[in-house]
């Protein structure tokens, strides 16, 4: 896929949503012009009814003035829905295309990168998209025009005026401005506060049996403590800012007024106003302090959402796994019988020029049980990653039945692989679930054979019920259980070759035992690749492939070892 930026999916957004993009139109250039009436319907009552001492027209000006109040409102609800349906839309698109780079990306970015990292710019970043392109740059355009209306107003009724105006603008912007600087500085650090609360929190939870049993509880109140009391006084500064705020800006209104009236007073050529004309002045300089103290958080909000964007942008361009074949037919794979499963002179590396794997060559045929040994740290779980297709070999390759298993669609992995983790994650759902993974084509039949194998069977009469019982709430399961679920998992589509790697770490060893006739009578013709500490464990008819610093140093059948 090429990469996309986030302007690019915002404007397609836009451009697909052209019913809303005029209604946005229409609905701010209604907001912008209604908002200019009333004054001047005031100025009209003052000058035409009021001084002169008539009702003349006054019922048709008062309809019209309520009728322009009741458009107001409905300007502002209109342009208020569609911004919110537009931005909607844009979260939606942006998350989708993250998600989907995510699926599309190099596995190795995902072991560089915190998980916290990613999940935060899926949620977050994305949300500031919206920011951007809806509260952002749209109201803020909505605002300025605003402005410029309410000063043209100005200008229409008095140009004298409109110039002090003009002149107070800028002296209203620089104190609302410096003010929400304040404000602002004090927001990011009560919000960096409470991201960190929340780490703390789930940091103390995930290590709630080490504290208690190391004694920590006391430190750790401390340290917790210490972080509340810095957000309390981030938040009273932000609780400052916000009672302070109106005074200020009522202050300067009055100023602004005082100094209008003033240079009025203060001139003789001036005083050919009408009351009426003072008077709306007046009202559309009071109505200038909203939208200019919203341009200010508006260029904020830009200028936050411009960073959450640079961030998303990065994670767009990040490297893709290569193209995999998708009309590949695994059943002609399968078709050639025994399947022949081989190593070309594969070297890999995490890190430039630190080469984990070096040279491997290797050929393994259907039925034969492979056994990979070596220290820890050695590259055995790298291998077996590379024989998934989830690392790309920096060099030579990995073929089965001829075929590069990097080019192996996803989808087509679990008709050919089974495979168990080191660390075997549960997926949120069921015990059935955790098997089948919501694949419709595994009934539950083949699951509750795969749990028996396994010597599982148990676990479904244990509770009511059975195959649906919610994992952990319903049915909670050991370390041990959970490493006998993964193998049952891996093993229900019975699939032609295993990958296990170090599945019996966690067992006692009776569970190890059946776990090892287990897998002898599934994999009679089967390839099984697998990883163990455990070398008192591997059957004489087993090859065991010795690996050190990343060569094979030494391979042959158990026996003959
Ligand atoms: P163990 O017996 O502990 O499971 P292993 O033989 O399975 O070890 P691997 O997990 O394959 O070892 O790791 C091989 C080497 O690659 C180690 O030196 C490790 O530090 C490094 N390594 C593993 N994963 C990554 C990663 N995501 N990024 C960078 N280096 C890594
Ligand atoms: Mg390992």
């Amino acid at each position: 896929m090429k990469n996309k930026r986030v302007t690019s999916i915002a404007l397609e957004t836009l451009s697909k949503e052209k019913g809303l993009l005029i209604g946005l139109i229409l609905s701010a250039v209604a907001v912008v012009i209604t908002g200019l009436i009333p004054p001047m319907l005031l100025r009209q009552f003052i000058d035409n009814n009021l001084s002169k001492g008539t009702t003349v027209g006054l019922s048709m000006l008062t309809l019209l003035y309520v009728l322009v109040l009741f458009g107001i409102g409905l300007a502002d609800f209109l342009k208020g829905v569609v911004l919110t349906t537009l931005g909607q839309k844009i979260t939606y698109r942006m998350r989708s295309a993250t998600m989907a780079k995510r699926l599309l990306m190099d596995h190795l970015y995902f072991t560089k990168t915190m998980e916290g990292d990613t999940v935060s710019r899926i949620i977050n970043d994305t949300e500031a998209v919206d920011v951007l392109f809806t509260g952002g740059i749209v109201s803020m355009i909505i605002d300025l025009f605003k402005i410029i209306g309410i000063v043209l107003s100005i200008f229409i009724i008095s140009s004298k005026l409109g110039l002090v105006t003009l002149g107070l603008v800028p002296v209203i912007m620089i104190i609302t401005s410096q003010f929400q600087r304040g404000m602002l500085k004090a927001q990011r650090r009560s919000r960096a506060l409470i991201g960190m609360i929340s780490q703390r929190i789930a940091e103390t939870l995930r290590n709630m049996l080490v504290i208690k049993a190391n004694g920590h509880e006391r430190s750790m109140m401390d340290r917790f403590k210490n972080t509340l009391k810095q957000h309390y006084f981030a938040n009273e500064s932000i609780n400052g800012y916000d009672s302070l705020f109106p005074v200020v800006i009522q202050i300067t209104k009055a100023g602004s007024i005082a100094i209008l009236i003033l240079s009025i007073t203060s001139n003789t050529a001036w005083i050919g106003i009408t009351i009426g004309s003072l008077a709306a002045v007046i009202e559309l300089l009071s109505n200038l302090f909203d939208p200019i103290e919203n341009v200010g958080s508006e260029l904020q909000s830009i200028q936050q959402a411009i960073a959450a964007i640079n961030r998303i942008d990065e994670y767009l361009a990040q490297k893709e796994e290569a193209p995999r074949n998708q009309n590949l037919d695994v059943k002609e794979i399968l078709s050639i019988r025994p399947a022949v499963l081989e190593f070309k002179d594969v070297s890999f590396s995490y890190e430039d020029n630190q080469a984990v794997l070096k040279d491997i060559d290797l050929t393994i045929q259907g039925g034969q049980k492979v056994t990979f040994i070596g220290r820890t740290g050695v590259g055995k779980s790298t291998l077996l990653k590379l024989v998934l297709g989830l690392l790309p070999a920096d060099h030579g390759s990995i073929t089965l039945n001829g075929i590069d298993v990097s080019t192996i669609a996803h989808s087509a992995q679990r008709q050919l692989y089974g495979s168990v983790d080191q660390n075997f994650p549960l997926i949120k759902g069921t015990l059935k679930q955790q098997i089948t993974l919501n694949d419709p084509a595994i009934s539950d039949e083949m699951v509750i054979s795969a749990l028996s194998k396994v010597g599982l069977s148990k676990l479904c009469t244990q509770v009511s019920q059975g195959l649906d019982a919610l994992i952990p709430q319903e049915l909670s399961l050991s370390e041990g259980q959970k490493q006998l679920v993964a193998i049952a998992r891996a093993i229900a589509t019975d699939p032609p070759i295993l990958i296990l790697d170090e599945i019996s770490s966690g067992l006692d060893s009776v569970s190890d035992a059946r776990i090892k006739d287990t897998i002898a009578k599934v994999s009679q013709d089967k390839i099984v690749l697998s990883v163990t500490h455990r070398l008192s464990s591997i059957s004489d008819d087993v090859t065991v492939v010795i690996l050190q610093e990343g060569i094979v140093k030494n391979s042959g059948l158990a026996k003959d070892l």
